[in-house]
């Protein structure tokens, strides 16, 4: 009887086996493509809606071959066009910028520094140097001496001393050393989907580690994308429904950090007091365009608790989420009508909504 049993189980899952072997072979091809790459110093996914296979990969190719483009065009530290001008702003001369795009953002960059009362500065590249985030590897080390932030602080390089005419480039002050990380990743999603479009494709996703922008949508149905949970590695805090021309980027204390004697010294700098920042562990700002919203995450972050707000109205923002160091949520009307909790965070988090 057993013999039999076994046979006749041998022979059924033979059945169960061939029928789903069938059903696989004449199932229609993924309608969803993803693609994976590791670039500008991070992982990069792509997903993209209904688009032959061909054109998929076509398309993550040159995406990634545009991305490290940027990436090489535009490393604060190691030898790009933006060290050039560096170089150049240091010793009082012109740089004339050979790339359009990196000149384009330049004139973001400056236009939004002035306008976030300089929140946002990536003047204050010797700053970052200094506190050790010119580099890969954020083993402890001690911070930077008061004397030492006090110095660079002095010399108060700003975006306002740049003079952008045609692609002429130069700083009325030395001082000044751009570091377009707060705005870069944003820009490059930006530039991203446009080459997708470009390509014909017209539903997609592009995530630049947090710094992500959707077009179009999936069959009608908007996007969902997940915004993480700033103190709990691989958690999704909130979901957001995303679809036409909108960036989700949040701005994290824990991006990059190091940790020395117990204390953790993040990457985003408060050009008013040379200090990494301390009241907020992220900012997520949603917007059409990547570029505004990232350099704003981050100077939202810098702004504060108190702050912010503020800020993200004088910036003509409406979709803001801000999570303290205590995990405390704080939203704008408007984002607070998008953005979903499922109900165990919904019960454990203390969300507010703040007018702005
Ligand atoms: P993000 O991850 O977009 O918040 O950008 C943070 C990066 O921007 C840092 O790693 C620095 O390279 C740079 N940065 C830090 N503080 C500032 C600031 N106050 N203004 C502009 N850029 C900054
Ligand atoms: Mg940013």
């Amino acid at each position: 009887m057993k013999h039999h049993s076994s046979f006749r189980l041998t022979y059924r899952l033979g059945i169960l086996l061939l029928t789903s072997s069938l059903i696989s072979s004449c199932k229609q091809p993924d309608p969803l493509y993803h693609q994976q790459l590791y670039v500008f110093g991070t992982f990069v996914e792509l997903t993209f809606w209904k688009v032959p296979e061909d054109t998929a990969q076509h398309a993550a190719t040159q995406i990634a071959a545009d991305l490290q483009t940027m990436h090489r065009n535009w490393h604060a530290w190691q030898p790009s066009l933006l060290t050039n001008l560096n170089g150049a702003c240091a010793a009082g001369q012109t740089y004339t910028v050979p790339d359009a795009s990196l000149l384009f953002m330049l004139k973001q960059a400056k236009q939004w520094s002035i306008a976030s009362d300089g929140l946002f500065n990536p003047a204050i590249g010797k700053l970052i140097a200094l506190w050790g985030f010119h580099r890969d590897d954020f083993s402890s080390h001690p911070p930077p001496s008061a004397s030492a932030i006090a110095e660079l602080l002095a010399q108060h390089p700003t975006m306002d001393d740049l003079s952008i005419e045609g692609q002429q480039v130069s700083s009325r002050n030395p001082a000044v050393q751009l570091d377009l990380g707060a705005i870069a990743k944003g820009y490059a999603v930006d530039l991203a989907l446009e080459r997708l479009r470009t390509l014909g494709i017209q539903n997609a996703i592009v995530n630049a580690g947090g710094n992500l922008k959707v077009i179009g949508s999936k069959d009608g149905t908007p996007w969902s994308i997940g915004i993480r949970h700033p103190s709990q590695p691989g958690e999704v805090l909130a979901t957001l429904k995303v679809s036409g021309e909108e960036s989700v980027i949040t701005s994290g204390d824990y991006e990059r950090f190091f940790e020395y004697q117990g204390f953790r010294y993040t990457h985003i700098i408060d050009p008013r007091t040379g200090q990494p920042t301390t009241d907020l562990a992220s900012v997520t700002v949603v917007d059409k365009s990547g570029a505004l919203a990232d350099a704003m995450a981050t100077a939202l972050v810098i702004a504060g608790a108190q702050k912010w707000p503020q800020l993200a109205k004088q910036m003509g923002l409406n979709y803001v989420m801000a999570v303290d160091k205590k995990g405390i949520v704080y939203l704008t009307p408007a984002m607070a009508k998008r953005v979903q909790f499922d109900p165990v965070t919904r019960s454990l988090t203390k969300i507010i909504e703040v007018k702005n």
